[in-house]
């Protein structure tokens, strides 16, 4: 494990207890494997990861739903309507771009959502949000496919 990766999960655990979340083994095994992961997972896959037993799907869910309302985890929704997780700070946005074969998952730096936030004000909306995923196929799987 590297070093940045420890301070994250010490910073990202500190920001759950800051919420109120009690920090039970569990948690911070579901932590650590989505600290380590250079990709978003699902939670089935963060299950296994995490060294769940199967029936355990719902706990999962249930502290991914808590890690959420806790700003430190960002849910990248698919287009078969299965979603995926990945650490995130407070205040960061970022959209994704995703392969539809291989689920590779790239972070866009690019933000177009001023627009739609502006509309939404306009016509009085508070406490806009918005979600916006780019899918496609990506170069290698495209290159195996022909
Ligand atoms: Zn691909
Ligand atoms: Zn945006």
């Amino acid at each position: 494990m590297s070093a940045s990766t420890k301070t994250d999960i010490s910073r990202i655990l500190r920001r759950l207890k800051e919420c109120g979340l009690r920090l039970t083994r569990n948690r911070e095994n579901l932590v650590e494997v989505l600290a380590q992961s250079k990709q978003p997972l699902s939670a089935d896959e963060l299950r296994q990861k995490a060294g769940f037993a199967a029936t355990d799907l719902v706990t999962v869910y249930r502290n991914l739903e808590a890690f959420q309302s806790a700003g430190i985890l960002q849910r990248i929704p698919l287009e078969n309507g299965s979603q995926l997780f990945e650490l995130t700070d407070l205040g960061d946005h970022y959209h994704h771009l995703i392969c539809r074969e291989c689920h590779k998952t790239e972070r866009l730096e690019v933000c177009l959502g001023e627009q739609l936030s502006n509309k939404a004000k306009s016509l009085g909306y508070k406490q806009i949000a918005h979600v916006l995923e780019v899918y496609g196929i990506c170069g290698e799987c495209d290159a195996q496919a022909t």
